[in-house]
């Protein structure tokens, strides 16, 4: 039987839930006779490929997020949101009590730590700011619901397991945890 392709992007997030999944420590080694991971950051391609399983990791805060995530749903026949930022827009929310310019200027200015005294704010060289960061499935259909900040990694090498097993996962209960 062929193996699933897997595709993983890091979205607007902190790369905790990438850490998480690698925290499944030595069954990483058993999964990876079972899928292959195509994209990722933790291997190398330019483009997302067509796959079985994706996994977005982050909210969508900008363009180019924006843009990720519909290629995700367009080319992965079963799209995962992971952890908080993904299923519900996270800790980036934080910033939607604020206007886009406001943010910036924040980000770019205001920050103790910013040394910038002529007060420069980038501008098209970075990917334009949506007016609110937004959890994936604002964007774009979503198949599977993987809260957690991050989720453990029981839980999601779980999703992994049902998705093998033929079945469309739903996590239990108990295996939501905030800790
Ligand atoms: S859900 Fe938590 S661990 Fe995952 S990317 Fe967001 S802040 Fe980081």
């Amino acid at each position: 039987m062929t193996k699933p392709k897997v595709a993983t992007v890091w979205l607007e997030a902190c790369a905790g839930c990438h850490m998480s999944f690698l925290d499944i420590d030595e069954r990483i080694v058993d999964l990876l006779d079972k899928v292959d991971i195509v994209y990722s950051p933790v291997v190398d391609p330019k483009e997302i490929p067509q796959v079985d399983v994706g996994v977005i990791e982050g909210a969508l805060g900008n363009e180019e997020e924006l843009h990720l995530a519909k290629v995700m749903r367009e080319n992965c026949k079963i799209l995962i949101a992971w952890g908080d930022c993904a299923v519900f827009g996270g800790i980036n929310c934080m910033r939607n009590f604020m206007s886009v310019d406001e943010v910036l200027k924040e980000g770019y200015v205001n920050t103790p730590s910013t040394v910038n005294p002529k007060g420069v704010i980038p501008g098209q060289d970075l990917p334009a700011l949506l007016p609110k960061a937004i959890p994936v499935d604002y964007a774009v259909k979503v198949d599977v619901h993987v809260p957690g900040c991050p989720p453990d990694a029981d839980t999601i090498l779980y999703v992994f397991s049902e998705i093998l097993e033929g079945r469309m996962p739903k996590v239990p209960v108990d295996m939501m945890r905030y800790d």
